[in-house]
């Protein structure tokens, strides 16, 4: 109903119903509560909660190390390649649900490769099958950054770097760089991206989350970053805001995960519409979506409610991500012309005037 309902209301229906794209999240941190539950029922796996009540206690974000062991855990239940490919497939009906047409998803094999001996190549069919049942489904689109996970062991590591570069022909269109960052400079990972820059793979790693701007430098210039997941302490270096601003290295912020890993103590702190207004493209992320208790979509709802982002910059940050997506060129020019078209529709059907 258009008559009658608030102007509010119109607009957290427009953010509900809009086109979105998604670069950045992860597929083992998107396994919904109910699923760990039955997965970890099917292979016998202890949790430290029986009901769905209190996996949501534990999914709950109290530390760094906590977040880590709840990853963990949700490792120890995919203890088959089958179950990527349906925590895959569940991952592509939730962004169905909130209209996210494009998701380029992190996947972290490593880790499976390191506690369960399962293959690279096995976990990705897999991953693969899933996405195209979600594509057949709702039409939804998936690719691949593949990140190495820092505190992984060397092999593991260079093992996933390597397999990155063989599957690019198999939906893998970046090389990310995840876990422990304050631990693990970029410094130690050099080579590993050297490799991906010699055969032609992006380079998309964590930066500038847990460790400050010298992070995000070298990652810009030892792994030759062509964008940055998070980034958002680059607020701390006016010289580095200058740079992505001028360079055009787009960052992918994800507001509400940054606030409960409490990079930043309020919403008051958060630098993201300073970044926005600095002039670097950036893209807006939900992370590990029930880990931080959210979806993309109240990431949107975040950005008009903390940030006072109008739904004219909203689609603007949706069709900049999809330009800075791996997106074949005719693809992400296709995509744009539709969302456009949509987003006009939609504003017309609910009666917003603002632009
Ligand atoms: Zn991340």
């Amino acid at each position: 109903m258009v008559d009658g309902s608030s102007q509010q209301q119109r607009i957290a229906q427009f953010i509900e119903e809009m086109p979105k794209v998604e670069l950045h999240v992860h597929l083992e941190g998107a396994v919904l509560p109910e699923t760990l539950l039955s997965l970890a029922k099917r292979h016998d796996v202890d949790l430290p909660a029986k009901d769905l009540e209190g996996i949501r206690d534990f999914y709950t974000f109290v530390d760094f190390d906590h977040f880590v062991r709840v990853y963990m855990k949700i490792n120890d239940c995919l203890v088959t390649p089958e179950d990527v490919g349906m925590i895959t497939e569940e991952l592509g009906n939730e962004a169905a649900r909130q209209n996210i047409r494009y998701l380029e998803v992190t996947i972290s094999p490593g880790t499976l490769v390191y506690i369960h001996g399962m293959s690279f190549d096995e976990i990705l069919d897999h991953i693969n099958a899933g996405a195209e049942r979600a594509r057949k489904k709702h039409g939804v689109r998936m690719q691949w950054v593949l990140d190495v996970i820092r505190d992984m062991p060397p092999h593991i590591r260079e093992a996933g770097a390597k397999f990155a570069i063989e599957a690019m022909d198999r939906g893998v269109v970046a090389l990310g760089l995840g876990g422990t960052e304050a631990k693990y400079p970029p410094e130690e990972f050099t080579d590993l991206f050297g490799m991906a820059r010699e055969a032609g793979l992006p380079s998309v790693p964590h930066a500038g989350e847990t460790a400050g701007p010298e992070s995000i430098w070298n990652a810009l210039k030892l792994l030759d970053a062509v964008r940055i997941g998070h980034g958002v302490r680059a607020i701390e270096d006016p010289e580095l805001v200058s740079y992505l601003a001028e360079n055009r290295i787009p960052l992918e912020i994800s507001p509400t995960s940054n606030i409960q890993i409490g990079v930043f103590d309020s919403w008051e702190d958060h630098p993201l519409r300073r970044l926005y207004d600095a002039g670097i493209p950036l893209s807006v992320n939900s992370d590990d979506p029930p880990m931080f208790n959210t979806t993309l979509t109240q990431e949107y709802q975040v950005l008009v409610d903390r940030f006072e982002f109008t739904l004219a910059e909203l689609e603007d940050i949706t069709t900049g991500a999809l330009e800075v997506s791996f997106l074949p060129e005719a693809e992400k020019k296709t995509l744009i012309q539709e969302f456009q078209v949509e987003f006009g529709e939609l504003r017309e059907r609910l009666g917003i005037d603002e632009k």
